[in-house]
């Protein structure tokens, strides 16, 4: 008798090598199989009469078989069976190419059911390899919706349909009901049967749509509940104490009132530093919002209660200039602050690295340099990292390894929306500063096309005239990359500008450049020495240069939404009104679309917002994904109201039973403990 345990090679029709092949897939039991969802459906469940079919169609037709089909041999290698079929409005010569077994299948007179593409030269209609199947047999490739499933060699669609069915007929009445029922009848979901039946073999498009719903719940569920538990572990870690601290001298010293955005955000980060566990924290905010201040109070917070911190930032720049700021916030009250990255002499390394091991500063701010095996840290008590999506896991946790649990406070200024934010860093809490400085100007955009060159250029020339800076950012262009239209490259953009602007200073600095000669076009930039900075999108991390007044992004159409509101982030960062020009020829609707958000909005979560809708979160994140669980139905950018719901009613049931341990959750506890096994190393 089998069960969702058995393994797949004893279904009939799976031998040793289909089940390896299976196994490739992911799946081993029949638990496995009947979770193999696919991965989308082909709609043949209309019949079209042939001579209403188009040519270039793929379509499903029921016809007569009219002739024998005849077995021929064109060349060696190269088999033919042909035949005609027809039905009342018409006919169609059907051919099979090295398929010599459909002339044993096939035979005058059958109703036969065929799945293909139609194509038809003048009133000739002809197929090649369709699918087919007897009229009224049980195989169902044609007739209903059918499921298309992902593949691998020594498989084909046909197999592994047979053997879902074949898996869903033995145990489907065993299929372990993960939902809560209160929860089903609340959120108005279809049974564990009927969705795993309907998923696989859906009778019309609103069953599908009903188990669809049911089971990306199901999986956001056991999703919220696995992070929670993550969330959970972690609290139960203690944390240095730190001792509550008086802000009030630390908020009275500065030339400006904290944003409540940015107390909220203190607060809640005090809260946890001050409560006995390890803080790890995630402090998101928009460009400009003003993320090194929440930091700064920390670090100050930090050492009232005797410990000292790290901030660590991507670059060298960076780290020069929250050195430079952290320094003006933090020496007034007698903090020490020290530097330490990788361009500094040997020497000085040496000296900087001898003074963190004897406790002589309170705060110290680098790069990646902070990491190096050979530093140490006397009573290290919080570890800032600015920026996240540019360190691994991997290095956040090394340098949280040089203190005993430290406290942790990631910033990232790439926006997501909560409920991603929750995913993504797994067990981070998130505190978001949604509120910029009061009498931040918005940033003019607009999106223009080539014609508007010689205005743009003109543009350019004023504002230089009234002394401000211009950032010119070109897309990154891989050397072997094939493209019909030409984009700009930073370097030869560089050349034309200073071609049509002989008396300005034009300055170019990209990825392929040695960091220390990046770090010094940058410094001459930020320093006012050149006029216009050309660049790839080495400047998107959070420069701060508050003279520059125009961001002029190139071949805008390259650039992802979330991309473009960073590199207009670097410009409006002092008094000076500014603008943002999106230049791009591209007649592309979706361009056109992303580039009218940009020059509609400036709020980072709304644009992150629509980033995520429009490319879905793989996209969104790049190459620098990490940490993201795979889904198998959910899509984590468009199902993002379900994974609200499924979040709020997690919750709500592990208030009731945190650990799961109630009897009628058993089969929830298994299905979060089987996720957090996949993903031990996925949670960050
Ligand atoms: P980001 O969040 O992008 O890192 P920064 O910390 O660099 O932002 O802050 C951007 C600018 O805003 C800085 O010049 C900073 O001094 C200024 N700033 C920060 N907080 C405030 C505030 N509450 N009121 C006015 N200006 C502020
Ligand atoms: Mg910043």
């Amino acid at each position: 008798m089998a069960d969702l345990h058995t393994d797949v090679r004893y279904i009939k029709g799976i031998g040793e090598k289909k089940a390896l092949a299976l196994n490739k897939l992911g799946v081993f039991s029949l638990y496995d199989l009947v979770s193999f969802f696919p991965r989308r459906y082909e709609d043949r469940s209309q019949f079209c009469p042939i001579r209403e079919t188009l040519s270039g169609e793929t379509v499903c037709i029921r016809a007569l078989v009219a002739d024998e089909p005849r077995l021929m041999r064109i060349r060696r290698g190269m088999d033919l069976v042909k035949f005609r079929a027809v039905d009342e409005s018409g006919s169609v010569d059907i051919t099979y190419f090295n398929q010599n077994y459909v002339k044993d299948n096939l035979h005058k007179g059958d109703m036969v059911c065929f799945y293909g593409r139609m194509e038809i030269r003048g009133n000739m209609h002809s197929m090649a390899n369709p699918v087919y199947e007897h009229e009224g047999s049980e195989k169902g490739v044609t007739g209903r919706i059918v499921p298309i499933y992902r593949m691998t060699a020594g498989l084909n669609q046909r197999t592994i349909l047979q053997a879902i069915r074949q898996g869903l007929d033995a145990c489907g009445g065993q299929l372990p009901e993960a939902l809560p029922e209160e929860v089903r009848a609340r959120q108005k979901l279809v049974q564990a049967r009927y969705a795993y039946e309907n998923i696989h073999f859906p009778a019309d498009f609103g069953t599908l749509e009903l188990a669809r719903r049911r089971l990306i719940f199901e999986e956001l569920f056991v999703l919220s509940c696995a992070l929670n538990d993550v969330r959970r572990q972690r609290v139960n870690d203690d944390g240095i104490l730190l001792p509550k601290v008086d802000l009030s001298p630390f908020w009275a010293s500065l030339p400006f009132a904290p944003t409540g955005a940015q107390r909220r955000a203190v607060d809640e980060a005090l809260t946890d530093m001050t409560g006995g566990t390890a803080m790890s924290r995630l402090v998101q905010g928009d460009v400009g919002s003003g993320k090194t201040l929440v930091a700064a109070a920390l670090v100050y917070a930090a050492h009232r209660g005797g410990v000292m911190s790290a901030f660590m930032a991507p670059t060298e720049i960076l780290a020069e200039q929250h050195f430079a700021t952290l320094t003006s916030f933090l020496s007034p009250f007698g903090l020490r602050v020290g530097k330490l990255t990788g361009a500094m002499r040997a020497k000085e390394k040496r000296e900087v690295k001898a003074a963190l091991k004897t406790g002589e500063y309170d705060l110290i701010v680098g790069t990646h340099a902070l990491l190096s095996e050979d530093v140490e840290y006397a009573n290290l008590g919080l570890v800032v990292t600015d920026e996240q999506h540019r360190f691994g896991v991997n290095q956040r946790a090394a340098l949280v390894g040089k203190g005993r649990r430290p406290h942790v406070l990631v910033m990232s200024a790439t926006p997501i929306p909560r409920t991603l934010a929750l995913i993504l860093y797994g067990d981070l809490d998130v505190s978001i500063i949604d509120e910029l400085p009061p009498g931040r100007q918005k940033i003019d955009t607009f999106a223009v096309d080539e014609s508007y060159r010689a205005r743009l250029n003109g543009f350019i020339q004023k504002l230089c005239a009234e002394g401000r800076q211009v950032f010119v950012v070109c897309p990154m262009v891989e050397e072997n990359e094939e493209l019909e239209t030409p984009l700009k490259s930073a370097e030869e953009h560089a050349q034309e500008l200073q071609h049509v602007f002989p008396a300005l200073r034009v300055a170019c600095v990209h990825g392929k450049m040695k960091p220390k000669d990046k770090d010094a076009v940058m410094r001459g930039f930020a320093a006012g020495e050149t006029d216009i900075l050309v660049s790839t999108t080495v400047i998107e991390v959070g420069v701060d240069v508050p003279n520059a007044a125009l961001m002029v992004v190139e071949n805008a159409e390259r650039f992802g939404l979330s991309q473009l509101h960073q590199l207009r982030g670097r410009v409006g960062r002092g008094q000076h009104k500014s603008w943002c020009i999106l230049v791009s020829d591209n007649t592309n609707e979706e361009t056109a679309a992303r580039l009218e958000i940009m020059c509609k909005t400036n709020d980072g979560f709304k644009i992150a917002e629509r980033d995520l809708q429009m490319r879905g979160p793989g996209d969104f994140f790049g190459s620098r994904q990490h940490g993201l669980p795979e889904m198998h139905v959910a899509d984590l950018g468009a199902d993002m109201n379900i994974m609200q719901e499924a979040q709020k009613e997690a919750q709500q049931l592990l208030s009731r039973d945190p650990r799961l341990q109630e009897p009628e959750n058993a089969a929830l506890r298994e299905r979060v403990e089987r996720l957090l096994t996949q993903s031990a190393a996925g949670f960050n």
